[in-house]
């Protein structure tokens, strides 16, 4: 038999196998940026403030008033697959409402990031009436104690990727990392209009929405007046056959575009996605109206049943697809045509030549 020192196939320590896993659940700033924000949504708050500093490279602040957590459930959720949104697999397949479930972010982003937890419920019983402070660095915890701080979460992350030199030298410049925080938190700005969100870069204040339950209004703070004021209304729920129940939202005036997708922000129950079949069904609407190359602004709000869609995908995917596409693109197109019509937007039939 031969003996055990001999192989060359070695255990991982629990250490490497959580940075490992972090490479592919934190890609960058903006996706750590991505889960402590749907951890405040999660946690119900009605004001999350997002602050980052050089891109979020050097620091991500998450402070909200959610429902926030007593000592042992600060200390629980470091924790590698500790969760309390969901109790097993049959909680996913009759369709999770919270945006996590995994119970791996605060576990993996703090193998490869100092994170600082700060935390007090809302219901009074923190830490002898004060929060906890926790601070939990390359996937140790190092420091538990009582700390005075609002009712409610602050989460922040320092040096981002300090330990995996590797990840840290394949950022891109502070502005290109902002561009991607940004994107997000705009995303979950608009998809929660009656929650005040706020972005601050580096002490500059990017954007805030006032949290009144007004997507126009939600439009205006992130996008500004221009755009907000070249927005028409979408509400339908008359649509040709197809998985969709209702699609609803703002589209901008054709004129409005950009020559980027980024400003197409579309949800499907609720959720940031992006899909071939949605995309390809605004743009068809909006047809010859736009140049080669230019997208309007968008903010479509799709309703799909609940056991229709498949939430249990890798963490970083957005990208959906449906049974049925084709379905799905004659359904938007329906949608923004006929709001675009209405608004006397599109020449339609329009004799060609
Ligand atoms: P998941 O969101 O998938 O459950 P996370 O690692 O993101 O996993 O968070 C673990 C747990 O920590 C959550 O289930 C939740 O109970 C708690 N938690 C995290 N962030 C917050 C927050 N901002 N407010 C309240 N509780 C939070
Ligand atoms: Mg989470």
């Amino acid at each position: 038999e031969t003996p055990p020192q001999d192989t060359e196939i070695r255990q991982l320590d629990e250490n490497t196998v959580a940075r490992i896993a972090a490479g592919e659940v934190v890609e960058r700033p903006a996706s750590a940026v991505k889960e402590l924000l749907e951890n405040s949504l999660d946690a119900d708050a009605d004001t999350v403030d997002v602050t980052v500093e050089e891109g979020g490279t050097e620091l991500i602040r998450v402070a909200d008033d959610g429902h926030g957590m007593r000592e042992a459930d600060v200390r629980a959720a470091v924790r590698e697959h500790t969760t309390s949104k969901i109790d097993g697999l049959e909680d996913l397949e009759s369709g999770v409402a919270t945006l996590g479930f995994r119970g791996e972010a605060l576990h993996t982003i703090g193998s490869v990031s100092r994170v600082t937890i700060q935390s007090r419920p809302q219901d009074g019983d923190g830490n002898g009436g004060a929060g906890t402070k926790l601070v939990y660095e390359g996937g140790e915890v190092t420091s538990v104690e009582p700390t005075g701080c609002p009712a409610g979460t602050i989460v922040e992350v320092d040096d981002l990727f300090y330990n995996t030199p590797a990840r840290r030298k394949f950022l891109k410049t502070t502005a290109t990392e902002f561009a991607h925080v940004n994107r997000i938190v705009t995303r979950y700005a608009l998809a929660n209009p009656d929650v005040a969100v706020s972005l601050t870069h580096d002490g500059r204040e990017v954007f805030a929405t006032t949290g009144q339950g007004d997507l126009q209004a939600a439009v205006m703070a992130v996008y500004g007046r221009e755009v907000a004021s070249a927005m028409i209304s979408l509400d339908a729920d008359d649509l040709p056959p197809g998985p969709l129940e209702s699609v609803s939202g703002l589209v901008s005036h054709p004129e409005t575009n950009r020559s980027s997708r980024e400003y197409l922000a579309t949800y499907v129950n609720g959720r940031a996605v992006t899909a071939d079949a949605i995309r390809e069904g605004i743009m068809g609407a909006y047809g010859t109206q736009l140049g080669g190359d230019r997208y309007p602004f968008v903010t479509l709000f799709l309703e799909v049943p609940g056991d229709a869609v498949d939430v249990n995908v890798h963490p970083r995917k957005r990208e959906v697809r449906f049974d049925d596409d084709d379905a799905v693109r004659r359904q938007v197109d329906a949608a923004v045509e006929s709001t675009l019509l209405e608004h006397g937007l599109l020449r339609s039939h329009a004799p060609r030549g």
